[in-house]
């Protein structure tokens, strides 16, 4: 099986209930980016990555467009069945930019599945559980706010609350909140405390002094591994490294140094599933707890997150996180991915093997694989630009606006980008 064709989509995603406040930015809404690959035989699949903002990690959405443009001439041709030839295939035509990387892995395994009948969870070693822990990450707030949250979500049934901190305000406010949501949730939730880069080591090592009765991790409080490293042996709390988790070279010194107790981990800055199910299998060996998260994303990075997660032990499990609470609709509003009392469920196996003309048009048979019985999407009000790359494909194929009626579709993909923007489902 060849690659034939890439298309490259960008999606604007406002922030429900909005902004969404951390400690390295303030975001109203984001630009995630869909990646679909087409195989020679019709088979397709579907990947995404979206960086939660340009300063949260040394990523942007624009960034991903461009460097996938960048290789995407150079993997027509290759077998998207087999993803360590992919991946070195990418590496030799652009050096790092694994957050794009991870969009064009994503959709492969994405397209193995269906190509084997088989969920992509499986693929990955096999899951071992079919409701997969989430967890909440509250957002930056004062203490009477986040501990009312933190009070819902374990009403709700989140097993882990994570509470931001930082960003420049006092430490004794973020000591306040902590101390708050502690008050108010006990042990019904495990807690872990994040600084997103924001904390000198003189409050993160003040937070951690004040708190020292509340049993939380502490998740990426400064801004360098040095920094961390340099007080280390100082805090009474389990540190976990995030941010600066940049890929699996750094995760193997982080581990080896013994510079950290655990990671929170994104599939995409790691370069993917298949980056990921590596660094699940270090961390196994050396029985440290992980997230499955992303920065941000939609349903694509929802499910891929769901079902690498689905795949680690229960005792490593810190949960995967998903934007899906801070972002409006689902790709397919019918059978989006979505976190029902703190877990999200592992979908089901694919219906069929093999995708039919008509099916082939609907975004469905990605969401059959990694989610769960996609028929269709619509996103009706949103802004949807197809990038299309020289010389792999002139069809303007609609990735949001898809129709269930292929003649129809076939219509749209010569119609001017104005129509296809007003195109509905039915
Ligand atoms: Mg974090």
């Amino acid at each position: 099986m060849k690659i034939k064709e890439i298309h490259i989509f960008s999606h604007n995603m406002p922030v429900k209930n909005g902004p969404y406040r951390i400690a390295s930015s303030t975001v109203h809404a984001l630009d995630t980016t869909l990646v679909k690959i087409v195989a020679d035989n019709g088979l397709f699949g579907w990947g995404e990555t979206c960086p939660v903002g340009p300063t949260y990690q040394p990523q942007h959405a624009k960034g991903a467009v461009a460097a996938i443009q960048e290789m995407a001439q150079g993997l027509i041709g290759t077998d998207p069945l087999q993803p360590v030839q992919l991946r070195r295939k990418m590496d030799s035509l652009l050096n790092g930019h694994r957050y794009a990387k991870a969009a064009i892995d994503i959709a492969a395994y994405d397209l193995l599945g269906k190509h084997v009948g088989m969920r992509v969870a499986d693929l990955l070693g096999g899951a071992v559980t079919e409701r997969v822990p989430s967890y909440y990450a509250s957002g930056i707030g004062e203490p009477e706010e986040i501990a009312r949250i933190a009070e819902e979500r374990a009403r709700e049934g989140y097993p882990r609350m994570q509470i931001k901190v930082g960003g420049g305000r006092p430490v004794e406010v973020d000591i306040a909140v902590v101390r708050k949501v502690w008050e108010r949730v006990g042990t019904r939730m495990r807690l872990a405390v994040d600084g997103n880069r924001s904390l000198n080591t003189r409050d993160a090592l003040r937070l951690s002094r004040e708190c020292l009765d509340i049993p939380f991790v502490l998740e990426q409080p400064c801004n360098t591994i040095e920094e961390i490293k340099a007080i280390r042996s100082q805090l009474h709390h389990a540190i976990y490294l995030d941010e600066n988790g940049e890929d699996l070279n750094t995760v193997l010194r982080a581990v080896g140094e013994g510079i950290c107790d655990g990671f929170g981990m994104k599939v995409t800055r790691i370069g993917g599933l298949h980056a990921m199910a590596t660094f699940r299998d270090i961390c196994e060996v050396r029985s440290m707890p992980h997230t499955c998260d992303d920065a941000w994303g939609g349903d694509i990075i929802h499910a891929a997150c769901t079902h690498i997660g689905a795949t680690v032990q229960p005792r490593l499990q810190e949960g995967v996180w998903l934007a899906q609470p801070y972002v409006e609709g689902n790709y397919d509003p019918e059978n989006g991915v979505n976190i029902e009392g703190g877990h999200i469920k592992l979908p089901h196996r694919p219906r069929s093997r093999r995708h039919s003309r008509r099916e082939s048009f609907r975004l469905a048979r990605f969401f059959i694989r990694l989610t769960h019985r996609f028929r269709s999407c619509g996103y009706r009000d949103s802004r949807l630009t197809d990038f299309p790359v020289a010389g792999l494909s002139t069809s303007r194929t609609v990735c949001l606006h898809i129709s269930s009626d292929s003649r129809r579709l076939q219509g749209m993909k010569t119609a001017p980008m104005r129509d296809i923007l007003g195109a509905r489902s039915p």
